[in-house]
């Protein structure tokens, strides 16, 4: 008789029981997600507040009327919290056959989650362990935007148990020097993930406008301000590459190079003028 492994429909562990559908660390990160939830949630929902309450002091207390009273400058938290993260416990509590009526708040719904007793053996546990984690990541950067200042190493390059690329985004404290995805478990070390990166930006045939490149590189952990884009558009250092809805696009490839050509962090020239080098010969294979 043969005992057969079951394994983590989130890693390649094999989970605790038959019934289970993670393993013992995936478990625990789920717990943790909800802890973190049931813990934040007045914090989330008090961000929205605050920041209206504090623009109503300023107008002095909005007596003008509905049509100038100020909109609670927290739309993004708001948005996050109305049609982000409450419709996703909603979702996950329904799975769980949780009766929501009473249930309005983060705190309440992450705290209904964790107490199901049946949280581990349901099938969508799984995807609900990824999505949550997802929307923590985000929540923290709402709460906190300049909060430790990880740093972004792109997309995850692993792959999640139903072969899907993981493309979760990977980030690490400064001095860090690997880096475990919490999605699908992969261990990446942060050179390894840094040239990868590298040569993904160095290769693309991206063209955008300003603002798209800004956010490009901003989602590859490359913080360059709108303006020293636009000074290098203006420079020329930035070559036009055409027109989208009347703004001028360029290569995101270019950007990227000189984004990092005035950051320290380049340890050697030699490597940027290979870049360009390489750059240039690409374009030239191209014409
Ligand atoms: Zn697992
Ligand atoms: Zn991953």
């Amino acid at each position: 008789m043969t005992t057969s492994t079951i394994r983590c429909c989130n890693c390649v562990n094999p989970t605790s029981s038959k019934t289970k559908k993670l393993c013992t660390d995936c478990q625990r990160r789920l717990t943790d997600l909800l802890e973190w939830f049931d813990r934040t949630g007045p914090d989330l929902e008090a961000n929205i507040n605050k920041a209206y309450r504090h623009t109503a002091n300023n107008q002095g207390g909005g007596g003008a009327g509905r049509a100038t009273a100020p909109l609670p400058v927290n739309t993004v938290m708001f948005d996050f919290l109305e049609t982000e993260l409450k419709p996703e416990l909603y979702g996950y509590a329904t799975c769980l056959q949780v009766n929501t009526i009473h249930l309005h708040t983060v705190r309440q719904l992450a705290h209904a989650i964790r107490a199901n007793n049946h949280l581990m053996e349901n099938g969508a546990t799984p995807e609900y362990l990824r999505i949550l984690t997802k929307l923590r990541i985000k929540a923290e950067q709402l709460l906190d935007p300049e909060q430790d200042k990880p740093i972004i190493l792109g997309p995850c390059p692993g792959y999640t148990r139903d072969n899907q690329p993981c493309n979760t985004s990977l980030r690490v404290a400064d001095g860090q020097t690997s880096v475990k995805c919490p999605t699908c478990g992969s261990e990446w070390t942060v050179n390894a993930l840094r040239e990868r990166q590298r040569q993904l930006l160095l290769d693309t045939d991206i063209t955008s406008t300003i603002t798209g490149i800004h956010q490009k590189l901003a989602d590859c952990g490359i913080l360059t301000g709108k303006t020293t884009i636009r000074k290098w558009a203006d420079r020329g250092q930035l070559p036009i590459q055409g027109e989208q809805d009347g703004h001028k696009t360029y290569r995101l490839s270019d950007a990227y190079l000189l984004a990092t050509r005035s950051k320290r962090s380049i340890d050697s020239i030699w490597h940027l003028i290979a870049e360009r080098n390489h750059s240039e010969e690409q374009e030239k294979t191209k014409q």
